[in-house]
């Protein structure tokens, strides 16, 4: 998608501060944080959002998730951490390229 934002950021158009990435996903801190802790994991093909999810993006929503904790214990977060995954514009999504945030280490939690 030429106009997508993390599609951009997966070519190498736009920077991120990379932490991770494979052939499937890539994984990059959040620009606006907010928690000490705020990365999120993407996969590199482009799909929109999880309503636009089928069978064939099975393996890498499963990939994403089992990556999730290791990740998250790489950059620290030895407690814990939060999962979110905004869909749609009812769901407060604003990056229409699928993402799971992941995030910790204090700050608000507004769920
Ligand atoms: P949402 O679509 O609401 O789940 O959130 C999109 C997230 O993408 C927000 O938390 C933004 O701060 C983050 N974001 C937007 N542009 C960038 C970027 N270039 N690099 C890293 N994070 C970004
Ligand atoms: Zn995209």
């Amino acid at each position: 998608m030429s106009d997508c934002i993390f599609c951009k950021i997966v070519a190498g158009d736009i920077p991120c501060n990379r932490i991770y990435e494979d052939d499937d996903v890539l994984a990059f801190h959040d620009i606006h944080p907010v928690a000490p802790v705020h990365f999120m994991i993407i996969p590199k093909a482009h799909v929109a959002s999880l309503t636009e999810c089928a069978a064939e993006h099975q393996a890498v929503l499963g990939k994403i998730l089992l990556l999730a904790p290791n990740l998250a214990k790489e950059q620290g977060l030895d407690d814990g951490f939060r999962t979110v995954i905004n869909t749609g514009k009812g769901g407060g999504q604003e990056v229409f390229h699928l993402h799971v945030h992941i995030i910790g280490g204090g700050g608000p939690r507004p769920l």
